[in-house]
């Protein structure tokens, strides 16, 4: 039987959202086509997530337990997924699109003799593995085309919902096994800095208030700040805002930022050039601020508000913090 195998990637001591949208897509898939669904966890204690992937409707997970997974490094990684590819022979094996994912997949490819899919927005099997990938800032969806198996897909955030199966199983559990000599390692992680802005991870947001040139000065940021806060959200910035000095570039979106595809966009003060958009246009709802009627952000806008920033973020915060109080 064929097995279609996910990569499972934990952040904050959880499966990510991208990863379990992955998964509901490829056991779609595995149901209709008659195949295995099979997930892989790389982590120190990869079993201690198994508990959060039952509702999934998983048929094997592969575990591959090492201390030198605690961090992404490219060289482990890639081995512990070989590992792992080696011991389930998958046809199809499917990643949330990442940068560190985007660090490997090449490799891997190369060493499994797979074909790659990458950064994906949609994908099917049949005859082929068919894929949409959005190129040229997202201006243009390339029809991509994989015609022999086993093919490795990545596949971006936000185009399908993690469901958990309405039949949930009891996986089987396969340890691979695995040994890596970290004396070996040429290159190591000695810290992971994250930014003073927002506290909500970006990529993983489910909402996501983004600020752009119209956020002038330290108090419209802390208008944006609060506003993100109120609804447990991220904070973005298109890259004016970031050239302002006001937002750190890690928060950058867009064509030289990060891809997004939050459930809810609210860009303030964003005008919508394509380079932004680029980076957000996957979002399901999008509400727009901005004084500016003709702005083009209110082209992909799902609600529209025209008006000042500066009078209409304290409305707002205010209006949720009355609804969250219940009154
Ligand atoms: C190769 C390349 C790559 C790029 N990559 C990126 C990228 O990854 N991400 C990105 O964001 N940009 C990117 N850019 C830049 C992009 O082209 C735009 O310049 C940028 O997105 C504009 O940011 P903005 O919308 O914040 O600013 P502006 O275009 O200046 O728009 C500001 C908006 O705020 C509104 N406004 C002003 N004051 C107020 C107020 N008080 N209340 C309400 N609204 C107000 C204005 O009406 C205006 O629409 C890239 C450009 C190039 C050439």
């Amino acid at each position: 039987m064929n097995t279609y195998l996910c990569h499972i990637l934990i952040q904050q001591d959880r499966p990510t959202r991208s990863s379990l949208e992955v998964l509901t897509r490829t056991r779609e898939l595995a149901r209709r086509d008659g195949t295995r669904l099979a997930a892989c966890v790389l982590h120190p204690e990869a079993e201690r997530f198994v508990e959060a992937l039952k509702p999934y409707g998983i048929d094997q997970i592969y575990l591959v337990q090492h201390p030198v997974l605690s961090q992404h490094l490219n060289a482990p990684v890639l081995a512990a997924l070989e590992a792992v590819f080696q011991a389930a022979q998958p046809t199809l094996m499917a990643f949330p699109s990442t940068e560190a994912t985007k660090d490997v997949l090449g490799a891997l490819a190369a060493r499994v003799g797979a074909a790659v899919l990458p950064d994906v927005a949609a994908f099917d099997t049949g005859a082929s593995v068919t894929a949409t990938r959005p190129v040229m800032a997202a201006r243009v969806l390339a029809d991509a085309e994989a015609s022999e198996y086993p093919v490795l897909v990545s596949i971006r955030a936000g185009t399908y919902n993690a469901q958990p199966d309405e039949t949930p199983t009891e996986p089987e559990i396969v340890q691979v096994p695995f040994t890596f000599d970290p004396d070996t390692l040429r290159a190591t992680l000695r810290e992971v800095l994250t930014g003073t802005t927002g506290q909500v991870d970006l990529s993983e947001a489910d909402v996501i208030v983004a600020a752009g040139r119209g956020v002038r000065d330290e108090a419209g940021k802390q208008l944006v700040e609060t506003l993100a806060r109120e609804l447990g959200a991220a904070v973005g910035a298109s890259r004016a805002a970031i050239e302002a000095g006001l937002f750190p570039a890690s928060l950058q979106i867009g064509q030289t930022g990060k891809v997004v595809s939050p459930t809810l966009y609210i860009a303030v003060g964003i005008s919508g050039a394509i380079q932004h958009v680029a980076g957000m246009a996957g979002s399901k709802v999008i509400v727009a601020i901005n004084k500016d009627p003709d702005a083009p952000i209110f082209n992909i806008a799902t609600y529209g508000i025209v008006g000042d920033l500066y009078q209409i973020l304290p409305l707002l915060i205010e209006e949720i913090r009355r609804i969250k109080a219940g009154s």
